[in-house]
């Protein structure tokens, strides 16, 4: 069988990882930071700086294909390792989700609506961004955000200067504020051979600006279920892309508006650990290994509920709870904010 490579030990390594194992084949994990989710399940872990081109060298030549679980990957260990091995899915899809401004560009390009947007550098740019887009409106910085952190809520004028200082001097990009009556998203997969297979859309709901549950099947018309899936279909069919991308979208009377895009398997795809007989991580390792896909059928309704921080203690209720698989990444310290696990509840 093949050797997965992946970048990044995450909890989104880990299980990419237990579904390869599953399936006969085996990981190879780089990770920079030591004692990463990923490394107690992988077959291999290098654990190494980015900038260390003798491990990135040993990492490729040990695997077949790389993939990866997270975005912020530097460009040069990109570049290396692209000129080694087969890098899924492609550069293309990870430089656009890695800056906000490619990102917007690129959705438009291919005709999807985005919340108004400007590009923000200094006090003077983001004055003429919001005599653009006006207020209410978020600032966010066009790279390394996740979780909501490097965002600044404007809801005057008054607050640019504090949103502005927020940035710390990093590109920024000024959204229009969108009042969604949901937000949902669509875990998506395309197949080496260009086959397409979408799971069902979720619904999602944040808290402090991190996932705190996804609810399969959203509670939205049938039209916007297939506007969603068509949308997911459109940009992974743009980018020639190979793998689980998840897409972000709010509702809206207008219809949907896409929040951003990740190029992996995602946090509001979880549940179809418990709903699908192929899941997302599956699902990912069959494409990027270059296996046909699994449908995305979905067989059960299922609730998703992520552990954050001190949530983790609740553990042993629902280990009592009915139809709850339980799911704990095997972090050492439960840190306000960090993911520690997350049940799935079949409904
Ligand atoms: P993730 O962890 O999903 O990568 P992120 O840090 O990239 O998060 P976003 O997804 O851009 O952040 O925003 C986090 C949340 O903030 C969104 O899910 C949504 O609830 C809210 N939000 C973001 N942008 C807007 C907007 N333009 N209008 C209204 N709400 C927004
Ligand atoms: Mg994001
Ligand atoms: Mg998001």
């Amino acid at each position: 069988g093949a050797t997965i490579g992946i970048l990044g030990g995450g909890q989104l390594g880990r299980m990419l990882s237990v579904a390869a194992s599953r399936m006969g084949l085996k990981c190879h994990i780089y990770e920079p930071g030591a004692g990463a989710p990923a490394g107690h399940v992988a077959e291999r872990v290098f654990t190494a700086p980015y900038e260390d081109e003798a491990c990135l060298r040993a990492f490729a030549a040990g695997v077949d294909v790389i993939t990866y679980e997270f975005e912020n990957i530097p460009t040069s260990a990109l570049d290396l390792l692209e000129s080694l091995r087969p890098i899924r899915p492609g550069r293309r899809a990870l430089a656009i989700s890695q800056d906000r401004i490619l990102e917007k560009s690129f959705l438009n390009e291919i005709g999807l609506t985005t919340a108004p947007w400007a590009q923000v550098d200094d006090a003077a740019t983001l004055e003429a961004a919001l005599a653009q887009i006006g207020a209410p409106s978020i600032l966010k910085t066009t790279r390394l955000g996740y979780d909501g952190k490097g965002q600044a809520r404007i809801m005057s004028e008054a607050d640019a200067p504090e949103a502005l200082a927020a940035m710390g001097g990093a590109a920024a990009v000024l959204e229009g504020f969108v009042n969604f009556s949901a937000e949902i998203s669509v875990i998506a997969a395309r197949g080496l051979d260009g086959a397409v297979a979408c799971y069902d859309p979720g619904e999602n709901v944040h808290k402090s600006g991190i996932l705190h549950t996804t609810t399969v099947p959203a509670r939205i018309s049938p039209n916007l279920r297939s506007d969603a899936v068509l949308i997911a279909a459109r940009i992974l069919n743009a980018l020639d892309y190979v793998g689980v991308l998840g897409v972000e979208l709010f509702v809206t009377p207008e219809g949907l508006i896409v929040n951003e895009i990740a190029p992996r398997v995602h946090n509001s795809g979880h549940w179809t650990q418990a709903g699908c007989a192929v899941d997302q991580f599956e699902q990912h390792i069959r494409a990027i290994a270059g296996w046909p896909l699994g449908d995305g059928g979905r067989y059960a309704d299922v609730e998703m509920l992520n552990l954050i921080g001190d949530d983790v203690d609740r553990v042993p209720e629902f280990a009592k709870a009915k139809n709850t698989q339980i799911h704990l990444y095997g972090k050492a310290d439960a840190k306000p904010g960090r993911k520690m696990g997350h049940v799935n509840r079949v409904l």
